[in-house]
Protein backbone atom coordinates (compact mmCIF):
# COMPACT_ATOMS: atom_id res chain seq x y z
CA UNK A 1 0.00 0.00 0.00
CA UNK A 2 1.51 3.05 -0.97
CA UNK A 3 1.74 5.67 1.24
CA UNK A 4 2.20 9.89 1.00
CA UNK A 5 3.62 12.23 3.73
CA UNK A 6 1.45 15.10 4.85
CA UNK A 7 0.87 17.60 7.51
CA UNK A 8 -1.71 17.58 9.39
CA UNK A 9 -3.59 20.29 11.52
CA UNK A 10 -6.38 18.44 14.25
CA UNK A 11 -8.60 22.25 14.15
CA UNK A 12 -8.26 22.28 18.21
CA UNK A 13 -4.19 23.52 18.51
CA UNK A 14 -2.25 25.47 15.57
CA UNK A 15 0.35 22.39 16.39
CA UNK A 16 1.50 21.11 12.81
CA UNK A 17 1.39 17.24 12.84
CA UNK A 18 3.57 15.47 10.25
CA UNK A 19 1.35 12.60 9.08
CA UNK A 20 1.92 9.64 6.80
CA UNK A 21 -1.31 8.82 4.38
CA UNK A 22 -2.04 5.90 2.87
CA UNK A 23 -5.75 4.09 1.63
CA UNK A 24 -7.59 2.04 0.73
CA UNK A 25 -11.29 1.42 -1.46
CA UNK A 26 -13.11 3.04 1.51
CA UNK A 27 -10.87 5.41 3.92
CA UNK A 28 -7.62 6.98 3.81
CA UNK A 29 -5.44 6.91 6.94
CA UNK A 30 -3.34 8.37 8.53
CA UNK A 31 -0.75 8.53 11.39
CA UNK A 32 2.24 10.23 12.71
CA UNK A 33 4.66 10.27 15.78
CA UNK A 34 3.23 13.52 17.16
CA UNK A 35 -0.51 12.22 16.62
CA UNK A 36 -2.15 10.30 19.32
CA UNK A 37 -3.82 7.42 17.33
CA UNK A 38 -4.23 6.26 13.93
CA UNK A 39 -7.05 8.37 12.37
CA UNK A 40 -9.55 7.16 9.77
CA UNK A 41 -11.46 8.90 7.33
CA UNK A 42 -13.90 7.40 4.92
CA UNK A 43 -13.93 8.65 1.14
CA UNK A 44 -17.64 9.41 1.21
CA UNK A 45 -17.74 11.93 4.27
CA UNK A 46 -14.19 13.89 2.28
CA UNK A 47 -14.49 16.87 1.79
CA UNK A 48 -11.79 19.24 0.17
CA UNK A 49 -11.51 22.28 1.22
CA UNK A 50 -9.95 23.66 -1.65
CA UNK A 51 -11.50 22.40 -5.57
CA UNK A 52 -9.10 19.48 -5.70
CA UNK A 53 -6.62 20.35 -9.41
CA UNK A 54 -4.61 18.17 -10.99
CA UNK A 55 -1.06 18.29 -9.48
CA UNK A 56 -1.81 20.80 -6.89
CA UNK A 57 -1.66 20.55 -2.95
CA UNK A 58 -4.53 18.19 -1.69
CA UNK A 59 -6.37 19.64 0.97
CA UNK A 60 -9.16 17.78 2.77
CA UNK A 61 -11.46 17.58 6.26
CA UNK A 62 -14.56 15.56 7.42
CA UNK A 63 -17.84 16.90 8.77
CA UNK A 64 -16.74 15.25 11.93
CA UNK A 65 -13.64 17.59 12.13
CA UNK A 66 -14.55 20.78 9.91
CA UNK A 67 -11.98 22.38 11.17
CA UNK A 68 -9.03 20.53 11.01
CA UNK A 69 -6.66 19.98 7.59
CA UNK A 70 -4.97 17.24 5.90
CA UNK A 71 -2.48 18.30 3.60
CA UNK A 72 -1.00 16.38 0.70
CA UNK A 73 1.23 18.01 -1.49
CA UNK A 74 1.98 14.71 -3.56
CA UNK A 75 0.37 14.84 -7.09
CA UNK A 76 -0.64 11.07 -7.51
CA UNK A 77 -2.23 11.25 -4.16
CA UNK A 78 -4.37 14.08 -5.71
CA UNK A 79 -5.65 11.63 -8.49
CA UNK A 80 -5.84 8.41 -6.52
CA UNK A 81 -7.81 10.34 -3.93
CA UNK A 82 -10.19 11.75 -6.58
CA UNK A 83 -10.96 8.07 -8.09
CA UNK A 84 -12.32 6.96 -4.84
CA UNK A 85 -14.40 9.89 -4.11
CA UNK A 86 -15.52 11.15 -6.92
CA UNK A 87 -18.04 13.41 -5.66
CA UNK A 88 -14.75 15.87 -4.74
CA UNK A 89 -14.26 16.48 -8.60
CA UNK A 90 -17.83 18.06 -8.57
CA UNK A 91 -18.08 20.00 -6.22
CA UNK A 92 -15.75 21.99 -3.81
CA UNK A 93 -17.29 20.40 -0.48
CA UNK A 94 -16.01 22.07 2.58
CA UNK A 95 -15.96 25.47 0.84
CA UNK A 96 -19.31 24.95 -1.05
CA UNK A 97 -20.95 24.83 1.99
CA UNK A 98 -21.04 28.83 2.21
CA UNK A 99 -23.39 28.33 5.20
CA UNK A 100 -21.13 27.11 7.07
CA UNK A 101 -18.79 30.33 7.03
CA UNK A 102 -19.67 33.03 9.80
CA UNK A 103 -18.32 36.04 7.66
CA UNK A 104 -19.62 34.09 4.18
CA UNK A 105 -22.96 34.09 5.58
CA UNK A 106 -23.06 38.06 7.26
CA UNK A 107 -21.18 39.08 3.67
CA UNK A 108 -24.39 37.87 1.81
CA UNK A 109 -26.80 38.71 4.74
CA UNK A 110 -24.88 42.52 4.35
CA UNK A 111 -25.52 42.41 0.81
CA UNK A 112 -28.90 41.05 0.84
CA UNK A 113 -29.77 44.32 3.31
CA UNK A 114 -27.90 46.56 1.05
CA UNK A 115 -29.99 45.31 -1.72
CA UNK A 116 -33.48 45.54 -0.13
CA UNK A 117 -32.76 48.97 1.10
CA UNK A 118 -31.85 50.35 -2.02
CA UNK A 119 -34.50 48.44 -3.98
CA UNK A 120 -37.58 49.42 -1.18
CA UNK A 121 -37.71 52.73 -1.65
CA UNK A 122 -38.36 51.91 -5.31
CA UNK A 123 -41.15 49.34 -4.79
CA UNK A 124 -42.72 51.29 -2.55
CA UNK A 125 -45.16 52.20 -5.26
CA UNK A 126 -46.20 48.93 -6.24
CA UNK A 127 -45.46 47.84 -2.95
CA UNK A 128 -48.43 50.09 -1.25
CA UNK A 129 -50.88 48.82 -3.50
CA UNK A 130 -49.72 44.89 -2.99
CA UNK A 131 -49.61 44.66 0.54
CA UNK A 132 -53.03 43.49 2.49
CA UNK A 133 -55.61 45.87 3.90
CA UNK A 134 -54.89 44.10 7.24
CA UNK A 135 -51.27 45.13 6.82
CA UNK A 136 -52.07 48.85 6.15
CA UNK A 137 -54.22 49.25 8.96
CA UNK A 138 -51.86 47.98 11.24
CA UNK A 139 -49.33 50.46 10.44
CA UNK A 140 -52.18 52.91 10.23
CA UNK A 141 -53.61 52.39 13.62
CA UNK A 142 -49.42 52.24 14.89
CA UNK A 143 -48.73 55.89 13.90
CA UNK A 144 -52.05 56.56 14.84
CA UNK A 145 -51.02 55.31 18.82
CA UNK A 146 -47.93 57.97 18.63
CA UNK A 147 -49.98 60.59 17.15
CA UNK A 148 -52.25 60.28 19.59
CA UNK A 149 -49.74 60.60 22.44
CA UNK A 150 -49.61 64.29 21.71
CA UNK A 151 -53.32 65.53 23.02
CA UNK A 152 -56.75 64.48 24.04
CA UNK A 153 -59.45 62.86 21.24
CA UNK A 154 -61.90 65.47 20.46
CA UNK A 155 -65.22 63.33 20.69
CA UNK A 156 -68.17 65.61 21.30
CA UNK A 157 -71.06 64.26 20.28
CA UNK A 158 -73.03 66.90 17.67
CA UNK A 159 -69.32 67.95 16.13
CA UNK A 160 -68.36 64.18 16.28
CA UNK A 161 -71.76 63.75 13.87
CA UNK A 162 -71.12 67.02 11.82
CA UNK A 163 -67.60 66.13 11.07
CA UNK A 164 -68.95 62.62 9.86
CA UNK A 165 -71.19 63.99 7.85
CA UNK A 166 -68.58 65.93 6.31
CA UNK A 167 -66.77 63.04 5.74
CA UNK A 168 -69.58 61.13 3.58
CA UNK A 169 -70.39 63.95 1.67
CA UNK A 170 -66.92 64.25 0.08
CA UNK A 171 -66.97 60.31 -0.17
CA UNK A 172 -70.10 59.89 -1.29
CA UNK A 173 -68.77 59.55 -5.61
CA UNK A 174 -66.70 56.99 -4.82
CA UNK A 175 -68.80 54.19 -4.35
CA UNK A 176 -67.26 51.14 -2.68
CA UNK A 177 -64.45 53.09 -2.45
CA UNK A 178 -63.33 54.24 1.70
CA UNK A 179 -61.20 56.67 1.29
CA UNK A 180 -61.55 57.94 5.30
CA UNK A 181 -61.90 54.64 7.54
CA UNK A 182 -62.09 56.94 10.15
CA UNK A 183 -61.58 60.75 11.12
CA UNK A 184 -60.02 61.23 14.55
CA UNK A 185 -60.06 64.73 15.95
CA UNK A 186 -56.98 65.49 18.60
CA UNK A 187 -56.64 68.35 20.54
CA UNK A 188 -53.38 68.94 20.22
CA UNK A 189 -50.58 71.29 19.62
CA UNK A 190 -50.34 71.38 15.88
CA UNK A 191 -52.46 73.00 13.30
CA UNK A 192 -52.04 69.89 10.61
CA UNK A 193 -53.65 67.24 9.82
CA UNK A 194 -52.65 63.85 8.15
CA UNK A 195 -53.33 60.73 6.50
CA UNK A 196 -52.11 57.48 7.66
CA UNK A 197 -52.03 54.03 6.16
CA UNK A 198 -55.11 52.45 6.04
CA UNK A 199 -57.30 55.03 5.65
CA UNK A 200 -57.39 57.14 8.70
CA UNK A 201 -57.10 60.84 8.89
CA UNK A 202 -56.09 62.57 12.24
CA UNK A 203 -56.91 66.55 12.73
CA UNK A 204 -55.88 68.27 15.32
CA UNK A 205 -58.35 70.99 16.65
CA UNK A 206 -56.19 73.86 16.30
CA UNK A 207 -56.66 73.58 12.51
CA UNK A 208 -60.26 72.92 12.62
CA UNK A 209 -60.02 76.06 14.83
CA UNK A 210 -58.31 78.23 11.85
CA UNK A 211 -61.06 76.88 8.85
CA UNK A 212 -63.67 79.72 8.59
CA UNK A 213 -66.21 77.96 6.39
CA UNK A 214 -66.92 74.07 5.83
CA UNK A 215 -65.85 74.33 2.48
CA UNK A 216 -62.26 75.28 4.11
CA UNK A 217 -61.88 72.24 5.75
CA UNK A 218 -63.45 70.28 3.37
CA UNK A 219 -60.62 71.33 1.47
CA UNK A 220 -58.23 69.40 4.14
CA UNK A 221 -60.15 66.10 4.63
CA UNK A 222 -60.94 65.90 0.70
CA UNK A 223 -56.96 66.29 -0.11
CA UNK A 224 -55.90 63.96 2.65
CA UNK A 225 -58.34 61.10 1.20
CA UNK A 226 -56.54 61.93 -2.42
CA UNK A 227 -53.81 61.15 -0.90
CA UNK A 228 -55.63 57.87 0.61
CA UNK A 229 -57.18 57.01 -2.80
CA UNK A 230 -53.41 56.83 -4.09
CA UNK A 231 -52.13 54.56 -1.31
CA UNK A 232 -49.50 57.70 -0.78
CA UNK A 233 -49.37 56.85 3.41
CA UNK A 234 -48.53 53.61 2.84
CA UNK A 235 -46.04 54.20 -0.20
CA UNK A 236 -44.22 56.72 2.51
CA UNK A 237 -44.24 54.58 5.62
CA UNK A 238 -42.80 52.09 3.06
CA UNK A 239 -40.08 53.93 1.50
CA UNK A 240 -39.09 56.03 5.27
CA UNK A 241 -39.09 52.26 7.21
CA UNK A 242 -38.69 50.37 4.38
CA UNK A 243 -37.01 46.66 5.09
CA UNK A 244 -37.63 46.72 8.50
CA UNK A 245 -41.12 47.68 9.13
CA UNK A 246 -41.56 44.45 6.34
CA UNK A 247 -39.67 42.32 8.41
CA UNK A 248 -41.49 43.42 11.50
CA UNK A 249 -44.79 42.80 9.62
CA UNK A 250 -43.47 39.01 8.24
CA UNK A 251 -42.32 37.87 11.16
CA UNK A 252 -45.03 39.35 13.32
CA UNK A 253 -43.48 41.77 15.40
CA UNK A 254 -43.16 42.89 18.79
CA UNK A 255 -45.23 46.01 19.52
CA UNK A 256 -42.76 47.53 21.00
CA UNK A 257 -40.76 47.18 17.48
CA UNK A 258 -42.80 48.33 15.55
CA UNK A 259 -43.86 51.49 17.81
CA UNK A 260 -40.29 52.07 16.89
CA UNK A 261 -40.68 51.94 13.46
CA UNK A 262 -44.15 53.68 13.15
CA UNK A 263 -41.96 56.85 15.06
CA UNK A 264 -39.61 56.82 12.02
CA UNK A 265 -42.96 56.52 9.80
CA UNK A 266 -44.32 59.60 11.22
CA UNK A 267 -41.19 61.60 11.40
CA UNK A 268 -40.53 60.41 7.53
CA UNK A 269 -44.25 60.06 6.02
CA UNK A 270 -44.66 63.54 5.91
CA UNK A 271 -41.41 64.66 4.30
CA UNK A 272 -41.64 61.61 1.83
CA UNK A 273 -44.52 63.05 -0.10
CA UNK A 274 -43.58 64.30 -3.67
CA UNK A 275 -44.67 67.10 -5.39
CA UNK A 276 -46.09 65.28 -7.99
CA UNK A 277 -48.36 63.49 -4.82
CA UNK A 278 -49.54 66.40 -3.53
CA UNK A 279 -50.24 67.32 -7.22
CA UNK A 280 -52.26 64.32 -7.45
CA UNK A 281 -53.90 64.24 -4.34
CA UNK A 282 -55.42 68.11 -5.02
CA UNK A 283 -56.32 66.72 -8.37
CA UNK A 284 -58.52 63.77 -6.55
CA UNK A 285 -59.22 67.16 -3.89
CA UNK A 286 -61.14 69.11 -6.59
CA UNK A 287 -63.05 65.75 -7.63
CA UNK A 288 -64.71 64.59 -4.32
CA UNK A 289 -65.42 68.60 -3.75
CA UNK A 290 -67.31 68.87 -7.41
CA UNK A 291 -68.80 65.35 -6.66
CA UNK A 292 -70.10 66.52 -3.27
CA UNK A 293 -71.71 69.45 -4.29
CA UNK A 294 -69.33 71.99 -3.22
CA UNK A 295 -67.44 74.44 -5.55
CA UNK A 296 -64.35 73.13 -5.97
CA UNK A 297 -62.80 76.43 -6.76
CA UNK A 298 -63.03 77.07 -3.03
CA UNK A 299 -60.30 74.47 -2.40
CA UNK A 300 -57.95 77.65 -2.90
CA UNK A 301 -60.08 79.48 0.43
CA UNK A 302 -58.27 76.54 2.24
CA UNK A 303 -54.74 77.40 0.68
CA UNK A 304 -55.04 81.17 1.44
CA UNK A 305 -56.31 79.65 5.08
CA UNK A 306 -53.09 78.05 5.61
CA UNK A 307 -50.95 80.09 3.77
CA UNK A 308 -51.82 82.54 6.86
CA UNK A 309 -51.52 80.35 9.16
CA UNK A 310 -48.27 79.52 8.22
CA UNK A 311 -47.32 82.81 7.70
CA UNK A 312 -48.32 83.75 11.21
CA UNK A 313 -47.33 80.72 13.29
CA UNK A 314 -44.70 79.69 11.41
CA UNK A 315 -42.67 76.15 12.00
CA UNK A 316 -45.54 75.71 14.49
CA UNK A 317 -47.66 74.92 12.02
CA UNK A 318 -45.85 72.16 11.31
CA UNK A 319 -45.25 71.06 14.82
CA UNK A 320 -41.87 68.63 15.06
CA UNK A 321 -43.12 66.86 11.78
CA UNK A 322 -40.41 68.03 9.79
CA UNK A 323 -40.61 70.69 6.70
CA UNK A 324 -43.28 69.55 4.07
CA UNK A 325 -43.24 73.20 2.51
CA UNK A 326 -40.12 72.10 0.78
CA UNK A 327 -41.40 69.61 -1.62
CA UNK A 328 -44.60 70.95 -1.81
CA UNK A 329 -45.61 72.94 -4.62
CA UNK A 330 -45.63 76.50 -4.02
CA UNK A 331 -49.26 77.83 -2.66
CA UNK A 332 -49.84 80.21 -5.74
CA UNK A 333 -49.64 77.04 -8.21
CA UNK A 334 -52.32 75.28 -6.24
CA UNK A 335 -54.41 78.46 -5.53
CA UNK A 336 -54.38 78.79 -9.16
CA UNK A 337 -55.15 75.74 -9.59
CA UNK A 338 -57.87 75.77 -7.98
CA UNK A 339 -59.45 78.91 -8.77
CA UNK A 340 -59.42 77.79 -12.45
CA UNK A 341 -61.78 75.08 -11.61
CA UNK A 342 -64.40 77.05 -9.91
CA UNK A 343 -67.90 75.93 -10.62
CA UNK A 344 -71.67 76.98 -9.05
CA UNK A 345 -72.11 74.81 -6.36
CA UNK A 346 -75.24 72.97 -5.39
CA UNK A 347 -75.46 72.11 -2.10
CA UNK A 348 -74.14 73.44 1.44
CA UNK A 349 -71.75 70.61 2.83
CA UNK A 350 -73.19 71.19 6.22
CA UNK A 351 -75.66 73.33 8.04
CA UNK A 352 -74.52 76.26 9.74
CA UNK A 353 -75.55 74.61 13.25
CA UNK A 354 -73.34 71.62 12.12
CA UNK A 355 -70.86 73.72 10.96
CA UNK A 356 -70.70 75.43 14.57
CA UNK A 357 -70.97 71.31 16.42
CA UNK A 358 -67.77 71.01 14.49
CA UNK A 359 -66.06 74.04 15.15
CA UNK A 360 -66.65 72.79 18.99
CA UNK A 361 -65.39 69.47 18.74
CA UNK A 362 -62.80 69.68 20.54
CA UNK A 363 -64.89 72.05 23.72
CA UNK A 364 -66.21 69.15 25.91
CA UNK A 365 -63.58 65.96 25.51
CA UNK A 366 -64.92 63.38 26.93
CA UNK A 367 -62.23 60.98 28.31
CA UNK A 368 -63.91 57.67 27.14
CA UNK A 369 -64.48 56.65 23.62
CA UNK A 370 -63.93 59.02 20.26
CA UNK A 371 -67.48 59.57 18.61
CA UNK A 372 -65.25 59.51 16.00
CA UNK A 373 -62.43 57.00 15.65
CA UNK A 374 -59.67 57.70 13.03
CA UNK A 375 -55.84 57.30 12.68
CA UNK A 376 -53.27 59.39 11.35
CA UNK A 377 -51.28 58.43 8.09
CA UNK A 378 -49.04 59.65 6.30
CA UNK A 379 -49.01 63.08 5.02
CA UNK A 380 -49.82 66.18 5.97
CA UNK A 381 -51.76 68.64 4.02
CA UNK A 382 -49.35 71.63 3.17
ZN1 LIG B 1 -50.54 66.50 0.94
Amino acid sequence: MSSYPGIFYDGLSARKHEVQVSFDTKSLTFSGSTVDSVVVWAFTGLRAVRKIKSGQTVELNTPAAPDARLIVANPVFGSAVLARAPHLRHRRGYSSRWWEHPWTVAAMVLAFIVTVVMTVPLLAAPLARAVPDSWRDTIGASIERMVSTLGTACTNTTGSVALIKLVSNLESSREGEILASSVKVINGPLTNAFALPGGRIVVFGKLIDVMETPNELAGVLAHEMGHIAERHPTEASIRSTGFSLFLTMLVGGSSTLTEFLASLGIQAVESSYSRDDERTADRIALELLAAAGADPGKLADTFVRLQKVQEKEGSLFLGNLGNILSTHPPYDERIATARAHSQVSTRPLLTDAEWRALKNICDQPEPSEPEVTASTAGNNLT
